[in-house]
């Protein structure tokens, strides 16, 4: 399964206005982007990526429960 981390956001350039394509994993791990087009870099605050970090922590334990619930609910369905 593909993991949330690896999904990719795109932010706007504020230099050239072009996107700059990052996955979550990039902004969680490189503290900013840097645009393809400008070489501009873009840092981000370390709060937001705090709150970011906890969020996707949550998604993910929310998609391991949901997978779990799911996996038990196959194993006890009754075959009639
Ligand atoms: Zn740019």
């Amino acid at each position: 399964m593909k993991k949330f981390v690896d999904e990719k956001a795109n932010l706007l350039c504020p230099k050239c206005k072009k996107d700059i394509e990052v996955s979550y994993k990039d902004i969680l791990t490189h503290k900013e982007a840097i645009c393809k087009k400008c070489g501009s870099g873009h840092k981000f605050s370390s709060s937001d990526r705090s709150s970011l970090r906890s969020a996707v922590s949550n998604y993910e334990r929310a998609q391991d429960n949901f997978g779990n619930a799911m996996q038990k609910l196959i194993k006890g369905a009754d075959v009639l």
